[in-house]
């Protein structure tokens, strides 16, 4: 095999990653990870292996399409829909609304297309802001050339108090609470045929003092992604920052009979080698846990 052959199979594989996640069948639940990396996006060789986009995390249930944040990632995920040639339908659910999690919304390709129809949903705005408001801010002038009236598609904004069930239809139900961070966040639970996916990002820990909410929300639950920005070695520097670790993320798993936690928003600052690290530390408190890398596929 020459090098050029080389190389295109190699990116031949990394196209394959690139697909949106299909559901098995009508009944099934699958997690695809877009953008695992929290805080700012960061391109180079030293984060390719767990992957540099923003948060971005895509749940299918049956026919459904969960998007749980619109980090850098989500781009990525545009595309492959728009690949897939069908009307775009989904719901994004924003944990809030700081830039890593809402900079890939400008740059979501089926926003352009009149034929999708997309709900985009927030639970931790206070003091009047709604969604759509939100949207308008990180779209003006002088830091964004466009508002959000260039998007073409159907586009619903729905706002709901972090703490509320969400009955989006389609036998899907999510539960949601609220987090501590600053401005707020909302961690979300979703269920379908008997599976529960829990997305909880970001929020920070009380040490010694397991949150509460978040014992109730995950219990139980099949997949458990979790703020582990910190390591706990880490944490006492960047307290009040509203981030976690992933070992009050292990803990917390343990606590809730979790079967699977994952890492996620990995901190910028965090390389493949520190991830590695992580991963393998992970193993020998959690065989189970994984820790999120862009393109993995979990299918509880
Ligand atoms: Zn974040
Ligand atoms: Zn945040």
């Amino acid at each position: 095999m020459n090098m050029w052959a080389k190389r295109d199979g190699l990116l031949g594989q990394m196209i394959s990653t690139k697909t949106p996640v299909a559901a098995d069948a009508k009944t099934s639940v699958a997690v695809r990870f877009w953008g695992v990396r929290g805080s700012i996006a960061c391109s180079g060789h030293e984060t390719a292996k767990y992957g540099g986009n923003t948060s971005c995390v895509e749940v299918r249930c049956g026919e459904r399409r969960f998007i749980l944040d619109a980090g850098s990632g989500l781009r990525y995920l545009g595309e492959a829909l728009l690949a897939e040639g069908k009307p775009v339908d989904a719901d994004i659910l924003l944990s809030h609304t700081h830039m890593d999690h809402v900079c890939g919304l400008p740059f979501f390709g089926p926003f352009h297309c009149p034929d999708a129809h997309v709900r985009l949903w927030s639970g931790h705005l206070e003091n009047g802001w709604t969604t759509s408001q939100a949207v308008d801010e990180l779209m003006a002038e002088p830091l964004f050339p466009v508002s959000k009236d260039i998007f073409k598609a159907h586009l619903e904004f729905v706002d709901f108090d972090a703490g509320d069930t969400l009955e989006p239809g389609g036998e899907v139900t999510i539960q949601t609470t609220p987090l501590n961070h600053p401005n707020g966040a909302t961690g979300y639970r979703i269920e379908y045929g008997g599976k529960a996916v829990c997305y909880v990002t970001d929020t920070e820990h009380v040490p010694g003092a397991p949150d509460q909410n978040i014992l109730g929300l995950i219990d139980g639950a099949d997949v458990f992604i979790y703020d582990s920005t910190y390591t706990d070695e880490e944490y006492p520097r960047f307290a009040g920052y509203g981030h976690s670790t992933w070992q009050e993320g292990a803990r917390l798993a343990c606590a809730a009979n979790v079967k699977q936690f994952v890492v996620f928003h990995h901190d910028p600052s965090h390389d493949d080698a520190v991830m590695d690290g992580i991963a393998r530390e992970l193993k020998k408190m959690l065989p189970t846990a994984v820790v999120a890398r862009e393109g993995m596929v979990l299918r509880p």
